[in-house]
């Protein structure tokens, strides 16, 4: 019997190992926890590890760290996505064997000029690729090997309109884009290796920020060709700082627990934090998560963005 039919729910957070967890991850890290453990549920941690380089196993620890320090706990082993190519590999073998698959030998750069120069939009959302390599012949490709280019791997999409329900934001649409599912240098690409995830973990709920929201139809698009179940969506606001930016793993210093704590802010009041900026109540001193989850209503979250809390000042 597979995950998700044993359980009736499972969600998970899936941060990526690429630097200290902020408050505002935090936050969605305890969303997704309340969500799952109010309804009695499985709640998974999947560290999304792909790129090598920028992931490192010292944030990983801190990560996990920090995640248990303000109370937060998972079902079973954490899972790593560098364990994990194999499953992706074969999600895109799949894919090919019904052409659904095509190498892209653009850089960054070409793409972002040849959408500039560009009178068309795009489909999909901002960014996407106008479809520069989709048609190549074999000699062209030929072509581009010789002078030493090595390929990323694209879906050829149908640029269908995806309409999805998200619990906080409502109803999104959002054209689907040849997105890319192998990166040039034979990494598996983010949007292929989640979706493939979420359902071998049989997770039936993704909570994360609102700043994936553009990346979901085509997530979902990949579901749908790949024959997995839809999980349900709750996209969750920001934290922003005081210039409306939002906190970022790699950039302002005192915003994780460490440096918080080393200005002597305590767990305590960084549970406190979280939990009114979830409209949670206050009802009682030093409440830790676990008093939270029986408060917890999702439809009752904030849908704006959260502004950081006092103690957080990034420019200090
Ligand atoms: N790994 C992604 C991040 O840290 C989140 C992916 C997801 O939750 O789908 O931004």
């Amino acid at each position: 019997m597979n995950a998700a039919r044993m359980f009736g729910m499972t969600g998970r957070f899936a941060p990526s190992p690429t630097g200290d967890l902020h408050v505002g991850n935090l936050r969605t890290a305890v969303v997704a926890w309340l969500s799952a453990r109010s309804q009695g549920e499985r709640f998974l941690v999947r560290m999304e590890d792909l790129d090598r380089v920028q992931s490192s196993t010292a944030h990983e620890q801190s990560q996990i760290r920090d995640l248990a320090i303000i109370g937060l706990d998972w079902d079973g082993e954490v899972v790593r996505q560098s364990e994990r190519f194999d499953r992706y590999d074969q999600a895109i073998a799949d894919l090919d064997a019904r052409g659904l698959v095509y190498e892209c030998y653009c850089t960054r750069r070409e793409i972002r000029e040849e959408i500039e120069s560009s009178a068309q939009a795009p489909h999909g959302p901002p960014g996407s690729y106008p479809g520069t390599c989709r048609e190549l012949r074999e000699p062209e490709r030929a072509e581009r090997r010789a002078a030493g280019r090595e390929p990323a791997l694209r879906l050829r999409s149908d640029h269908r309109t995806v309409t999805f329900t998200d619990r906080l934001v409502g109803q999104v649409s959002g054209v689907v884009d040849d997105v890319v599912l192998r990166r040039n240098d034979g990494v598996p690409a983010y949007n292929l290796a989640v979706v493939v995830d979420d359902a071998a973990q049989g997770v039936t709920e993704v909570v994360r920020g609102d700043d994936l929201l553009s990346s979901t139809p085509r997530q979902i698009h990949l579901q749908e060709l790949l024959g997995l179940a839809r999980p349900g969506y709750v996209h969750v606001p920001l934290v922003v700082d005081r210039s409306g930016e939002r906190l970022a793993k790699r950039r302002g210093r005192h915003v994780t627990i460490a440096d918080l704590g080393a200005r002597g802010v305590g767990v305590e009041e960084i549970v406190g934090w979280l939990a009114s900026s979830l409209g949670l109540p206050l009802d009682a001193p030093n409440l830790t998560l676990s008093d939270l989850v029986s408060r917890f209503v999702a439809d009752d979250l904030p849908r704006e963005p959260c502004a950081a809390p006092p103690f957080v000042d990034e420019r200090a």
